[in-house]
């Protein structure tokens, strides 16, 4: 063994989603305001600013070739009819594909590639892999009951954009609609509230 301090075992807890040692980054709903579509709820709830979820990432190696992940949690709840979910990103290098690993709780993934517009869900639960492609925006949306917890995995040369689909956000949203989780055009959403405000 070298006198590296660089991980390469880890103990993690997949019923909460902590890893000794290790010191997560915490999104509140005030981190994700401008997300939800229904801003009078999301406003409605700022005083309380829920913890929406968790990242403890894992970044020990870095340079060409070696790889990047973070466990999160996402917790159960909805902003109006949304379901809670992450912020949602790019890769800054945007060939960078992903691998996540469901661990426990009832998810989805949207997914939205910025070269053709595709918008896509899949799930995201215990014993399933999803695949996120390069150019692929991702967000992940707790459905269930209980958290959600996962694993992604990724190059550490991926990087992080919010930004670009922070502005436009995704096409799709998923909300409760008759008691069951539905996804929907945004647009059709926000015309749906629009026509409930008025
Ligand atoms: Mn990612």
């Amino acid at each position: 063994m070298g006198t590296s301090k660089l991980a390469d075992f880890l103990h993690f807890d997949p019923m909460d989603g902590s890893i000794p040692d290790r010191t997560p980054v915490r999104r509140y709903l005030r981190d994700l305001s401008s997300s939800f579509a229904d801003q009078a709820a999301c406003r409605a709830r700022l005083q309380e600013n829920p913890l929406l979820y968790q990242v403890t990432s894992i970044e020990d190696h870095t340079g060409t070739g070696q790889l990047h992940y973070g466990l999160g949690v996402l917790m159960p709840g909805k902003i109006g009819r949304e379901y809670f979910m992450t912020k949602g990103h790019f890769h800054a290098w945007r060939p960078a594909a992903e691998v996540y690993i469901g661990l426990r709780g009832r998810g989805l993934m949207i997914l939205e590639d910025e070269r053709t517009g595709e918008c896509r869900v899949v799930p995201l639960e215990a014993n399933t892999v999803v695949y996120v492609p390069g150019w692929t925006a991702h967000r992940t949306v707790n459905i269930g009951e209980e958290p959600l917890v996962y694993w992604g995995i990724f190059s550490s040369e991926a990087g992080h954009d919010y930004g670009a689909i922070g502005k436009r956000n995704f096409r799709i949203v998923v909300v409760e609609k008759d008691n069951q989780p539905t996804i929907m055009d945004r647009s059709a959403f926000l015309q749906e509230l629009g026509a409930q405000s008025s």
